[in-house]
């Protein structure tokens, strides 16, 4: 069974090719939300995020205070970087977990924004980069989330760039056309990953 990892900047499209994987019976385990659900509700986890952030990093109803905490990290790479050691284990041990229990599927997949800088490459057979240029992921965050395009881009230059993204991954999925196009490159991975070999054989 093979192990497949998604990414991809943000408005790429990731989630919503997972998403279609997902309706053709493939299994997805979203990255982001295990790390977000860990950090939220994870007693040792909260209790170690307190000790490097401080008590601010939570909100009063007891949820993380993400904003807060993308300030904190993003002006201090060392912080990031203890952030990134309390949570990113966590993830992959909970990814592990995921593909041990699955039987009778070709691959499955893990989605993650941040997969390469949380190491789970080494975890996964082959990882596909999704990919679209910079205005029309920064015009589908505006729509998706009502955000300004300056905080879109903002978030876009914390992320690997295209160049960087594309000189790592295995595969490219371009996701700059309408949806037929999509479904279509989608099937094509689907059949693809039914039939090649992990990488390490
Ligand atoms: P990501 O998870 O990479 O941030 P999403 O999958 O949420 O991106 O996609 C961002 C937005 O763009 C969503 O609203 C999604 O419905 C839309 N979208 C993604 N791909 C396409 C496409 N090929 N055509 C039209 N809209 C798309």
């Amino acid at each position: 069974m093979l192990r497949i990892g998604v990414t991809g900047g943000i408005g790429s499209g990731k989630s919503t090719v997972c998403r279609i994987f997902e309706q053709a019976g493939i299994p997805v385990f979203s990255a982001d939300a295990c790390a977000h659900a860990l950090s939220d509700n994870d007693a040792d986890v909260r209790k170690q995020i307190r000790k490097l952030l401080g008590d601010k990093a939570y909100k009063t109803d007891g949820t993380l205070d993400r904003p807060f905490v993308a300030d904190e990290v993003f002006s201090n790479p060392e912080k990031l970087k203890k952030l990134n050691r309390i949570v990113h284990p966590r993830v992959i041990k909970a990814v592990e977990e995921f593909g041990s229990g699955l039987t009778g599927v070709p691959f499955w997949i893990v989605e993650a924004a941040l997969l390469y800088e949380s190491g789970l490459q080494k975890k996964l057979d082959y990882v596909i980069g999704v990919v679209a240029g910079g205005e029309l992921r920064a015009r589908r965050v505006m729509e998706r989330d009502g955000m300004e395009e300056s905080a879109v881009r903002k978030r876009m230059q914390r992320q690997l760039d295209d160049d960087a993204l594309r000189a790592k991954v295995d595969f490219v999925l371009m996701n700059d056309g309408p949806a037929e196009q999509l479904n279509e490159r989608i099937a094509f991975f689907k059949t693809l990953f039914s039939k090649i070999p992990p990488k390490s054989a």
